[in-house]
């Protein structure tokens, strides 16, 4: 595993659960909002994984759980290995992705290796490339989806909002993508340390206009909320 940094808890990154949290190395986007440029790389990884679990292994009924998140972790060759042992030592294991492999997350959902996943929505399919400035494969992503809305795991998909990127017209394309999910997090885009600085004086929506999209998500997904 190209591991890139631990913290070694936190109480808002697994809903409910106390977790740590590993990020990991390379991400086959480049949202210019991204505030870990310094993971697109994969180089000499600066935690060992024997380290990592070293660790985790004082941690037993300190923490519920493991958050692996990036850059893009399906990136990770021998992620459902790693998973693997995690489990093994009793933890659960949320897992982030862009979702751009649907096929890696559809052998560890099929494994039962995870117990909550969060996917990006980073804007309609046809706004895809514009935001995350690669070339993207949209099929995956809807396939990335179908499978989370079809697993039996606990999962959310969100969304980070600068105000000129994403329009209401927008949101009701996102709706429509993942009709019926159960939960949707809008998050308000905070200019700080991102890829790009142009982005810098990018505002996001207001309170009001936050609750507006709200209202036109609840057309199609089950619960809201904002972050
Ligand atoms: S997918 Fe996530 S880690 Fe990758 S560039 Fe976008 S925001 Fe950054």
């Amino acid at each position: 595993m190209h591991i890139a940094g631990l913290q070694k808890s936190s109480l808002i990154d697994y809903p409910e659960k106390i977790a740590c949290i590993i990020f990991t190395q390379g991400c086959n986007f480049r949202c210019g909002y991204c505030h870990n440029p310094e993971l697109f790389e994969q180089r000499e990884p600066l935690i060992s994984t024997e380290a990592f679990f070293e660790f985790l292994k004082t941690r037993k009924n300190k923490l519920d759980g493991v958050v692996i998140t990036g850059g893009e972790p399906t990136l990770q060759k021998d992620l459902n290995e790693f998973i693997y042992e995690i489990k093994n030592l009793g933890f659960l294991v949320k897992l982030d992705s862009n979702g751009t492999n649907p096929n890696i997350i559809e052998n560890i959902l099929k494994e039962n290796l995870i117990d909550y996943i969060a996917m990006d929505i980073k804007a309609p399919l046809n706004k895809y490339e514009k935001i995350t400035n690669t070339k993207v494969n949209t099929d995956n992503i809807q396939k990335s989806i179908n499978l989370i809305l079809n697993s039996n795991i606990d999962y959310e998909f969100r969304t980070t909002i600068i105000k000129s990127q994403l329009s209401y017209n927008d949101f009701e394309e996102i709706g429509n993508l993942i009709k019926d999910a159960k939960n949707y997090y809008l998050q308000k885009f905070i200019p700080s340390k991102i890829l790009d600085k142009n982005l810098m004086n990018e505002k996001t929506y207001s309170d009001k206009e936050f609750k507006e999209i709200k209202q036109i998500l609840l057309k199609y997904v089950q619960k809201i909320e904002i972050r």
